[in-house]
């Protein structure tokens, strides 16, 4: 089975093809980064129309990378939302249009479950299992039952992770997306600013990044106004120390109060190495089977939309032609 993956919920154009569910035959990404960092985030208008202008070449690369043509195609799978409703619409419309031509099921994925399923190109899931989804948009606590299924145990109720990274960075005068920058800094510095933790109420899996935002800026503010310099790599790493923490100390209470047979990890925040380096090293020590995708497909990516898209070929569930893109389109 061969199933074609289309991205394009924001800022990245990305066609793939996958093999059976979890072979990477190609996955091209055309990042807009460098169109949108000028502006220090993304443009919804530009990024639809550079959408337009790549997806047909990307797609062309994709197939001939994996050797194939449409015709060796088993269906097409693409992120219905959420995302920007003009960038999704690029993706949703290419998607129809080939499974229209050449007759092809249609699956829509939910850009987080994709985000999820770039695990399963590392280790067959085991269920019931436990996802922290860190992204640009997205922190959420996901519980697993089987395939498919997606209960959001808690997420943030103001910013999400990936999100406060970049306005962070942003207030240190750091390039877009930030958040690779301040992971940077974070270890070349020592976590010696005291910031807050928000950890809510006792029990929830709930989170909250905003506050320690404002703090981020505070300390910033009050510096300058007393002339004094603050160390940007010290501040970057007790940014850092204080989301990792909260991270971390939910993800293993839910683990231990849902006992879950594995824990995964997954979005852009995926990416950061001191929330690798503490995920791996308490896993080890609590003896939970941690998967953690590899650096190239925890940013968006079209080969993970192709994975979850596999699950709804496997049970043979599919969407009409009329099917239109969502941008508040729920994960369960
Ligand atoms: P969503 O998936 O919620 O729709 P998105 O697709 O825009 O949002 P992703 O592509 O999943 O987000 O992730 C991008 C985010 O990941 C950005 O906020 C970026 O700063 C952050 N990010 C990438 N690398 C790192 C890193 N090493 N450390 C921290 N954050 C990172
Ligand atoms: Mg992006
Ligand atoms: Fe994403």
């Amino acid at each position: 089975c061969y199933l074609l993956g289309i991205e394009t919920s924001c800022d990245e154009t990305s066609v793939a093809i996958i093999r059976d569910g979890k072979e990477i035959l190609s996955n091209i990404i055309s990042s807009q980064v460098d169109i949108h960092k000028r502006f220090g985030g993304v443009v919804p208008e530009v990024a639809s129309r550079k959408h337009v202008e790549d997806i047909t070449m990307i797609t062309q690369q994709a197939l001939e990378e994996a050797k194939l043509g449409l015709d060796d195609l088993s269906g097409v799978a693409v992120t219905a939302g959420p995302g920007l409703v003009g960038a999704l619409l690029i993706g949703v419309s290419a998607a129809k249009t080939i499974a229209y031509a050449k007759g092809l099921p249609l699956f829509p994925v939910h850009h987080i479950a994709g985000h999820i399923y770039a695990n399963r190109f590392v280790k067959e899931m085991e269920f019931p299992l436990l996802c922290l989804v860190v992204s640009g948009g997205h922190t959420e606590l996901v519980y697993m039952k089987e395939h498919g299924s997606f209960e959001i145990l808690g997420q943030t109720r103001d910013d999400a992770a990936g999100e406060a990274y970049d306005k962070v960075a942003r207030s240190l005068s750091l390039p877009y997306p930030g958040g690779p920058h301040i992971d940077r800094l974070a270890h070349e510095g020592e976590a010696t600013i005291s910031l807050p933790r928000a950890w809510l109420e006792a029990g929830s899996y709930d989170f909250s990044f905003s506050g320690l935002k404002s703090a981020v800026l505070n300390v910033l503010h009050n510096a300058k106004q007393r002339g004094e310099t603050i160390k940007p790599e010290d501040l970057a790493a007790s940014f850092q120390e204080a989301v990792i923490e909260v991270l971390v100390e939910k993800a293993f209470r839910a683990v231990d109060q849902y006992g879950v047979k594995q824990l995964l990890l997954a979005g852009g925040v995926a990416a950061n190495r001191g929330l690798r380096e503490r995920l791996t090293a308490r896993s080890k020590k609590e003896g939970v089977d941690l998967v953690i995708p590899p650096l190239s497909l925890c940013t968006d990516n079209a080969a993970m939309i192709a994975a979850a898209g596999y699950i709804q070929y496997q049970k043979g569930v599919f969407a009409d032609l009329d099917l239109n893109a969502n941008p508040g389109l729920p994960l369960s």
